[in-house]
């Protein structure tokens, strides 16, 4: 465990979620000294994430994989269906994931069992602590920097991973501001079981409050995101389930027959927000920390795994060469590598999700006609997939399926 700053190896990863998981098992794989602090979720955190095949063979590498795989759904259709009901409708479009070659764009795993399996691989790793205790204050210093604990015990290290999630107090340590535009926008979570199959096919309805997103779980059941004015969220998760249940299918156009709601519903306030720097004196930001999305196109947590791989590669490097794991190479060349893939899909999906929201006519009119395109033209089509499922600017080792 790291302490006293006398251990130039040693690394700290504040935040349990599934980012700080991954970096701290991938840093611990790679044979960096690493303790883990999070506390247990006081409730089941009940979002899925479409896990994109980068991220799989990721988690294959690390060990992860066999511990989940049953858990998931391929997705191997992707439907964008314009309900919006509105003058200048676009044309539906259907993403194959043959069309590029591939057997399925990526599958989907409701989050706690994807918790679940990285705890397990966490739990087993020589080089690897875990502490269940909430941090209290992280102060960097030049050659250390100090995590103080509720429990009273503080710890020393040469990097420190902030994984802690949207109000993160890692970045406020390093002195990262944010840019942040909040969406007048709610988005509901629930699982269904449903009478008819889904065939592998997300269905990704467009409507005037924001997408309805239907995506597989194993079986005949399905995630549903219901992006909703904030007020219509909150009235609808406290109807009862057979109520809620008639409203989904009613939305969703009964595509998946008869529906039964699940126990469990999340309500996520949506904002896109990104750090102005991904790390700073000793503090490396990765997941939610680092940039918080809306929940289109399934991109969030794969990036955020594309962060834990990356801080994951450069700090493994490093102590190789003998160099410092947290010293400002580290820092910057962290901070350039991850600029273009989450400034990219960033700006993208913003992009599409203010166009569903806007009233303007040639607003509406520009993203018919983008949707039209991607219908229409092949080429384009397959380009917008294969960026979709991995950045063309390349991806971490992990994510290539090569060990660090
Ligand atoms: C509705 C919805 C659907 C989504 N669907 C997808 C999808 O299909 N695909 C996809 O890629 N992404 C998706 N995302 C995004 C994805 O869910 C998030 O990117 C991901 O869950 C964030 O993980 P994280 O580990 O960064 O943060 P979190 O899961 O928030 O974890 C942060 C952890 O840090 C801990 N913590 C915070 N402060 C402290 C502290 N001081 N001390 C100790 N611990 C602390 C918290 O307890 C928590 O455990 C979706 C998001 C939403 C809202």
């Amino acid at each position: 465990m790291p302490s006293n700053g006398s251990d130039n190896n040693a690394a700290i990863v504040v935040g349990g979620g599934p980012a700080g998981l991954t970096a701290a098992i991938s840093l611990a794989e790679g044979g960096v000294d690493t303790t883990l602090i999070g506390l247990r979720p006081a409730k089941p955190d009940n979002r899925t994430t479409a896990l994109l095949a980068g991220s799989v063979a990721a988690l294959e590498t690390l060990g992860v994989w066999p511990s989940c795989a049953d858990r998931t759904a391929r997705l191997r259709t992707m439907r964008i269906v314009d309900d919006t009901g509105r003058l200048w409708r676009a044309p539906e479009v259907k993403f194959s994931a043959d069309e590029i070659g591939l057997e399925a764009f990526g599958y989907n795993i409701e989050n706690r069992h994807l918790i679940e399996a990285l705890a397990k691989r966490a739990r087993n790793l020589p080089a690897l602590s875990i502490v269940e205790d909430e941090v209290v204050a992280v102060t960097p210093k030049s050659d250390t920097v100090t995590v103080a604990l509720r429990s009273g015990n503080t710890l020393h290290a040469r990097l420190a991973v902030g994984a802690d999630g949207r109000q993160s107090l890692c970045r406020i340590a390093a002195g990262i501001a944010t840019d942040e535009r909040r969406y007048p926008q709610t988005a509901m979570t629930v699982c269904l079981a449903h009478s008819r199959p889904h065939h592998d096919t997300s269905t990704e309805f467009h409507t005037p409050s924001g997408p309805f997103t239907l995506v597989p779980l194993p079986g005949n059941r399905s995630s549903l995101v219901w992006v909703l004015q904030p007020g219509h969220a909150d009235e609808l998760a406290t109807l009862d389930d057979i109520h809620l249940a008639t409203i989904i299918e009613q939305a969703s156009h009964s595509i998946l027959g008869k529906l039964e709601v699940e126990s469990g519903r999340g309500i996520f306030p949506l904002a896109v927000s990104v750090a102005r720097r991904f790390a700073a004196a000793r503090i490396a930001l990765v997941g939610e920390a680092a940039h918080v999305l809306p929940p289109i196109g399934a991109q969030g947590l794969n990036l955020g795994l594309r962060d834990a791989a990356t801080i994951a590669e450069l700090v493994v490097a490093a102590q190789r060469d003998g160099h410092d794991i947290g010293g400002a190479d580290v820092m910057s060349r962290y901070d350039r590598m991850r600029r273009v893939d989450v400034g990219s899909r960033t700006i993208a999906i913003d992009l599409l999700n203010r166009s569903l929201l806007s009233d303007l006519l040639p607003v509406q009119g520009a993203r018919g006609l983008g949707l039209y395109m991607l219908d229409r033209i092949g080429p384009l089509r397959r380009a917008v997939m294969r960026e979709g499922v991995a950045p063309a600017a390349g991806q971490p080792r992990l994510m290539r399926g090569e060990a660090l």
